[in-house]
């Protein structure tokens, strides 16, 4: 079985590969670096079933395989806001082409969707059924707009029968191998509490998320994949749910950290509240996380820790 991973030197598909690689998947790796880092390639080209394809995926590429998992595209705001264009297009043309070479290879797809086509959602927690809240207009859009477009492509190509494309809608998931200075909050917090700085509020501090440890979320990407027939979309996620403030505290319990917090804006458009409604992926694959989040922290700081100072 030949897998084409894209996005394999971030942050998540670095851990997709691994978990692939050791499942007996020959495993492609494909990425530009866009937001990934060079030292998660260094590391699973140690693999003799790895290989590495340096490629933008905003241009077409045909690369024999027998499933795709597409996870190309910047998930951090700081991120993908720094060119919002490069990501409508990285969403937009990177799903296209990944479809097409699927289809080309009659191979099966799994698309990386995320909980950010809900935007700042009216209805809690989010059910796969609800349609979202998205602004069109705001500084968040052209990642948000960018992944629902993602998903009407996998529901053309798969209504058309040209690909069965699955879709996972993955909510906040952390880890080791994500990048230090990503500006996502738990890379953030940690690289903070380390360094010896306050922790960075943005607004109140009263907004949720529902955070993932990363091994939690690899298992039920790979049950997804497994499944006999295209269930439609997933939402993957932990659904317990934690405001920043409440964050904040564990992390500074788990690293000593002392300094009072800081506060800064709150970003325009920033979700209120987010938290997945795991219903069917409990019932279709017998799948739940298993890993609270004061676990999960500590063996993200302790990455960190053994990384040291940057
Ligand atoms: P990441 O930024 O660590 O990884 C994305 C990878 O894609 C990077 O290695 C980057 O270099 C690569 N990439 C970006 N643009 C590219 C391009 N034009 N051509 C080739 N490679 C390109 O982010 P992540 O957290 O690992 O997210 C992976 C996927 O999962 C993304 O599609 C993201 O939208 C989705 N997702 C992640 C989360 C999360 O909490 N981590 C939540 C929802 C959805
Ligand atoms: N956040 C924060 N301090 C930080 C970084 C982020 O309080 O240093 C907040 C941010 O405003 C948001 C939440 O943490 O409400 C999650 O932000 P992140 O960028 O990790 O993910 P997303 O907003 O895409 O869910």
């Amino acid at each position: 079985m030949i897998t084409l991973v894209t996005g394999a030197a971030g942050f998540l598909g670095s851990h997709l590969s691994a978990r692939l690689l050791a499942d007996g998947h020959e495993v492609v790796g494909l990425d530009n670096f866009h937001s990934g880092q060079q030292a998660n390639i260094d590391w699973l080209s140690a693999h003799p079933r790895f290989r590495f394809v340096r490629h933008d995926v905003v241009t077409p590429y045909d690369i024999p395989c027998d499933l795709v998992c597409n996870l190309a595209c910047p998930a951090s705001p700081p991120h993908y806001q720094a060119d919002p264009v490069y990501t409508s297009k990285i969403a937009f043309l990177g799903t296209l082409h990944a479809l097409e070479n699927a289809q080309r290879h009659k191979a099966r797809l799994l698309q990386a969707s995320t909980s950010e086509i809900y935007g700042d959602p009216l209805v809690h927690p989010q059910p796969e059924s609800y349609q979202g809240n998205v602004n069109t207009l705001g500084p968040r859009a052209c990642y948000d707009e960018g992944k629902r477009i993602g998903e009407t492509l996998c529901a053309d190509f798969t209504r058309l029968g040209r690909v069965d494309a699955r879709l996972v809608r993955i909510f906040n998931t952390y880890g080791p191998r994500m990048r230090g200075d990503d500006g996502r909050v738990v890379t953030n917090f940690i690289a903070q509490a380390l360094a010896g700085q306050a922790l960075t509020i943005y607004g109140e501090g009263d907004q949720t998320r529902s955070f993932c440890y990363v091994d939690d979320l690899i298992e039920g990407i790979v049950r997804v994949i497994a499944l006999p027939s295209n269930p439609g979309p997933i939402n993957l996620g932990n659904p317990v749910e934690f405001t920043m403030l409440e964050l904040a505290a564990e992390v500074q319990r788990l690293t000593g950290s002392q300094l009072p917090l800081v506060r800064h804006p709150l970003p325009v458009d920033d979700p209120k509240q987010r938290q997945p409604d795991i219903t069917k992926a409990r019932r279709l694959l017998g799948w739940e996380p298993k890993v609270p989040l004061a676990a999960g922290l500590a063996r993200t700081i302790d990455y960190f820790r053994a990384l040291g100072p940057r």
